[in-house]
């Protein structure tokens, strides 16, 4: 037989090839999920998560996330993408709930004194 790493002929049945030290017994390696080849990019996840907890925290995570898969090659691009949006969303909806309020409170106010006046 012959060593699957370095192809050398070696003994039959022989573990570990004398030449090059590879295991020769060991069943062939499964094919590995398709993977990219581009390095994990945690801080992607990271601020995906962060983006529904603190958006501006998961908003500048994400965007460094995206910096990252975008120029050095990182994977989790989409993880990054999303983590903006979210955050940005969040930002938004947050704006608009503090103006709704604010408005409310006005209102209230408004109404309050209109009560008071009236009396
Ligand atoms: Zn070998």
């Amino acid at each position: 037989m012959f060593c699957k790493n370095c192809g050398k002929e070696i003994v039959d049945g022989a573990v570990f090839c004398p030449y090059c030290g590879a295991n020769v017994n060991a069943p062939e390696p499964v094919a590995q999920p398709a993977k990219s080849g581009a390095q994990d990019n945690p801080v992607a996840i990271v601020g995906l998560v962060l983006a529904f907890i603190i958006p501006l925290a998961g908003l500048i995570c994400s965007c460094i996330g995206y910096k990252k898969a975008k120029y050095e090659g990182y994977a989790n691009r989409e993880f990054a993408l999303a983590g903006i949006i979210i955050s940005i969303v969040e930002m938004v909806v947050s704006v608009i709930s503090m103006v709704i309020f604010v408005v409310w409170m006005a209102m209230i106010g408004s109404i309050g004194v209109a009560a008071v006046t009236a009396l």
